[in-house]
């Protein structure tokens, strides 16, 4: 007998793997875990039925959520990430040399357990000295701070639970907060294609909250429908200024990210920019 997976979109959309076994499954006092083996991702994690990561195409997503914000900042030292418990995202924010603290913001204790123990090689930065890692509250612990981050990156789930309140603008206004001089903030916006009306008002709360924003995207294989997007805003440097991202994008041992990557990605499709330049629908309008 076939055992498959599906992460259901909606109520006519999904995406099917086929399983080989169910290595983990917990509820944890957040969300229902789980830890896949599939054909053809390999391991999979699993946050309340959406895939969250996989061992085959994590580092599409963990690259451009972190490389393009800090190699628009000139020398980021400080950085958090909100979310990333999986540690993805820190493996590749510890690959900047002038990187010397990263703050991990996990809410939730168990993801970071389940990715040590069946994602070695996605959570090995989570022991490096650099790494704090901080069980807690991103919107608390980003509310608390003041001028004290080079760069925040927020990896969160979907708008769903606790992560709701990280898609707010009051959120994103308390970032620009707790960032010092020429500060990069960067989150995962969400898919386009998918559910547009939450990618803009994350983009227009970014906007709203920074002097520069720039929604930019890239093909994550086992997200929605490839098509995942990402904003950035900047109280300092344009991503794309000539100066961004420097010689140091293409030495990175990275598998998606490079220079022309860098750029190419604020390439958008005509669609979306239609999208970001529509006028604001009323308080509630807007599907997805
Ligand atoms: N790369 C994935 C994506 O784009 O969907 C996200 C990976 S990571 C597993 C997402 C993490 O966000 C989860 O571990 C979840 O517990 C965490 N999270 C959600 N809301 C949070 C909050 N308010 N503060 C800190 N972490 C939060």
């Amino acid at each position: 007998m076939e055992l498959w997976f599906t992460e259901v979109h909606n109520k006519d959309f999904g995406l099917c793997l086929r399983v080989k076994e169910t290595l983990h499954r917990e509820t944890t006092p957040y969300q229902e875990l789980a830890v896949l083996d599939t054909f053809e991702f390999g391991r999979v994690l699993v946050l309340d039925g959406i895939i969250q990561t996989s061992d085959r195409d994590e580092f599409v997503y963990h690259e451009l959520l972190a490389h393009v914000p800090l190699f628009t900042h000139p020398a980021p030292r400080r950085v958090m990430v909100i979310g990333g418990g999986d540690g993805g995202t820190v493996r590749e924010v510890l690959r900047h040399p002038s990187v010397e603290e990263v703050e991990l913001v996990e809410i939730d204790r168990q993801v970071i357990e389940v990715a040590r123990r069946f994602f070695p090689a996605i959570s090995q930065g989570l022991d490096d000295p650099r790494v704090r890692v901080n069980v807690a509250d991103g919107i608390l612990r980003v509310a608390q701070a003041r001028s004290e981050f080079d760069v925040i990156l927020v990896d969160s789930t979907d708008p769903v639970g606790p992560a709701v309140g990280l898609f707010h603008e009051d959120f994103y206004a308390a970032a620009a907060r707790a960032l010092r001089g020429e500060g990069v903030f960067a989150a995962q916006t969400e898919c386009p294609w998918l559910t547009p009306a939450t990618t803009v008002k994350a983009y227009r709360g970014i906007a709203r909250s920074f002097p520069l924003a720039r929604l930019y995207a890239g093909w994550v294989p086992t997200y929605a429908n490839w098509a995942w997007s990402f904003t950035v805003g900047s109280r300092g440097r344009d991503p794309l200024d000539p100066a961004v991202p420097g010689p140091l994008a293409d030495q990175l041992p990275t598998r998606y990210y490079t220079a022309a990557l860098h750029r190419a990605a604020f390439a958008l499709p005509r669609f979306v920019e239609q999208l970001l330049a529509a006028p604001e629908s009323p308080p509630g309008g807007g599907k997805g």
